[in-house]
């Protein structure tokens, strides 16, 4: 579930956002009849010192996490993060030049930059396809590109604004914004997901 919030990733680990966060009504009971728990809370990989916040439905037992609107689903860094290459290709006169521009660390070989981008551009484009289909009225005729969204919601951070505008809808909308998971390519951290079943504590004192 979303955690509505303007911080950025920086000041959500500063402040330690996560034990701000409060109970969201239970996502499967009726409501008024159930009252979520806590559950503990499961590490970021990035940006290091990120805790999620848990909640546990004991009806049903299962639990919710809440994701800040800073962090993408199912994918390390933020949402600018996803976006910032993306935009870059956008903008380039080829697809080559974008990968120049954006080639991240660490990502050495040419052709698997490449593929990184393309990664990206291929998530964003998924996404806008699926939000025009899921809000024709208010995004018929736009253009299903950053640039066009950007236009057509006055934003330059795209993406972390469907977190809100597409508030409803983000169970059914593809990750890094929703949180569908959209192919077994996303990377989701082994070891985040092994914490995240025994709910870990931040250690005190850490962020
Ligand atoms: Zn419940």
């Amino acid at each position: 579930m979303r955690f509505a919030t303007n911080l950025t990733d920086k000041e959500y680990v500063s402040r330690r956002a996560w034990n701000t966060v409060s109970a969201p009504p239970c996502p499967w009971c009726k409501p008024g009849t159930c009252e979520l728990a806590p559950h503990g809370f499961y590490p970021r990989v990035k940006p290091q010192g990120a805790w999620i916040r848990r909640f546990i439905c004991r009806t049903v037992k299962r639990t919710v996490s809440l994701l800040p609107d800073c962090f993408a689903a199912w994918v390390q860094g933020t949402l600018e993060e996803q976006e910032e290459p993306v935009r870059v290709a956008e903008r380039a006169a080829t697809q080559a030049a974008a990968v120049e521009q954006v080639r991240p660390p660490g990502e050495c070989s040419l052709a698997s930059a490449q593929r990184w981008l393309q990664r990206r551009m291929r998530w964003v484009g998924v996404l806008l396809v699926a939000v025009k289909g899921l809000y024709p009225e208010r995004f018929t005729g736009v253009e299903p590109t950053l640039a066009g969204f950007g236009q057509q919601l006055g934003s330059e951070t795209v993406l972390r604004t469907l977190r809100e505008v597409a508030e409803a809808q983000l169970g059914n909308l593809p990750a890094p914004v929703g949180f569908r998971r959209v192919s077994v390519t996303l990377r989701t951290g082994p070891r985040a997901a092994t914490k995240q079943a025994s709910g870990l504590s931040p250690p005190p004192g850490s962020g």
